[in-house]
């Protein structure tokens, strides 16, 4: 019998749709991606400390939630929590990996199948349509959601790795107003309407912000790129690469070399966001879904999450280059549920 829904990826958009389909009795299977290839296991969520936007998860003790909540055998998955105690116990927003733990938990809950697998192809050249993992046989589904989200590109650097989550971020609305930013000065490099956006938000938080574009005009749209120009707090480093993070604990600066002059300087900045674009999941469907010049999957009607390929759902992320914040991909994974299961009861598939 071919699966009812398959999902492929374990981000809020996959979790969600899984949640919506196992409460329809669809019995859901989700794909969740190896560490290893193309999908991330838990989605971007998995690289970010707290998250204080999700709503619903306001500071608190929620370590002492999360471990009631949680099954037992994947504790060892949750991060330490953050050492901010008040009273004696943990006071903090939920951590990424928490929430993402906490999302695949509900999903459990309700019956979801997990396979630690990654898709690496799919067919859905005839009815039932098949997904292809890594290792294991073709699954035969009538439905398949594609939740794979995109991942944030970075420059490279051996040092920026390492310091990641210690000061270096791809995401200046999911990790600005932490305390270990404000009123500091801060770096964005990029120069398309990301840099300009995250930059712009970091002006509310930080002494001062340094845009960091390796060419001396910005990609962005005019009217971005004047606000950012306009922004008395935003300093324009041209021409310039960073070359190297330091710091001890956490950064204290960058090292940027001048691609004109080929001349090496420090800045001091203790928080460096990258805004170099972001590349979706999108590769392993083959071309067999439409995708926009950057590899983003093109929805047929932009209300929902319905794809050239009737059955074929897609949700968060790998859909979406505008907002890619966690609230928006779960919200459209709860629609591409809805519609799968909508379009499994026209073709009476029950
Ligand atoms: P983008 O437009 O592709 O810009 C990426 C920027 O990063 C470019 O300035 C590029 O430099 C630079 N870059 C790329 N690789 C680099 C590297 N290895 N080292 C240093 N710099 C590097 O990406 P985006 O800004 O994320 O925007 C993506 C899409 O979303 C765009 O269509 C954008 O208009 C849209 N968007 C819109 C809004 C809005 O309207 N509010 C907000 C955000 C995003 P070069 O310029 O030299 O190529």
């Amino acid at each position: 019998m071919p699966e009812k829904v398959v999902i492929i990826g374990s981000g809020p958009a996959g979790w969600s749709a899984a949640i919506y389909a196992a409460r329809a009795n669809l019995d859901p299977l989700v794909f969740e991606g190896t560490v290893k290839p193309e999908m991330i296991p838990l989605g971007q969520l998995a690289f970010t400390t707290e998250v204080e936007n999700y709503p619903g998860f306001p500071f608190g003790n929620v370590r002492a939630f999360i471990e009631s909540a949680v099954d037992k055998d994947r504790h060892w998955n949750l991060p330490p929590a953050p050492d901010h105690k008040r009273d004696g116990v943990y006071h903090y927003a939920v951590q990424g990996v928490e929430l993402m733990e906490l999302m695949k938990q509900q999903a459990l809950n309700f019956d979801t199948r997990v396979i630690g697998d990654d898709i690496v192809d799919i067919d859905v050249s005839s009815r039932p349509y098949k997904v292809i993992p890594a290792s294991g046989d073709p699954v035969e589904t009538h439905t398949i959601i594609v939740a794979t989200g995109a991942r944030a590109n970075y420059l490279g650097l051996p040092s920026e790795e390492e310091y990641k989550n210690k000061g270096v971020s791809a995401c200046a609305v999911c990790d600005g107003a932490l305390p270990i930013y404000r009123s500091k000065p801060l770096a964005v490099v990029g120069g398309g309407d990301s840099a300009v956006e995250e930059a712009t938000y970091l002006t509310k938080f930080a002494s001062k912000v340094y845009m960091i574009h390796r060419r001396d005009e910005l990609r962005a749209s005019k009217i971005m790129a004047d606000r950012a120009l306009n922004n008395k707090k935003i300093e324009m480093v041209w021409d310039s690469e960073v070359t190297d993070v330091i710091g001890d604990d956490v950064i204290t600066g960058v090292k940027i070399q001048n691609n004109k002059t080929n001349e090496d300087s420090e800045l001091a900045v203790n928080g460096l966001f990258i805004a170099i674009g972001h590349t979706p999941i999108t590769g392993f469907l083959n071309g067999q879904l439409d995708t926009d010049d950057k590899g983003y999957l093109i929805l047929e009607d932009l209300y929902r999450s319905t794809t050239k390929i009737e059955g074929c759902f897609a949700a968060g992320d790998v859909v979406d280059s505008t907002y890619r914040q966690a609230i928006t991909a779960a919200g459209m994974g709860c629609k591409a549920s809805i519609d799968a299961e909508r379009w499994l009861a026209d073709q009476g598939i029950e």
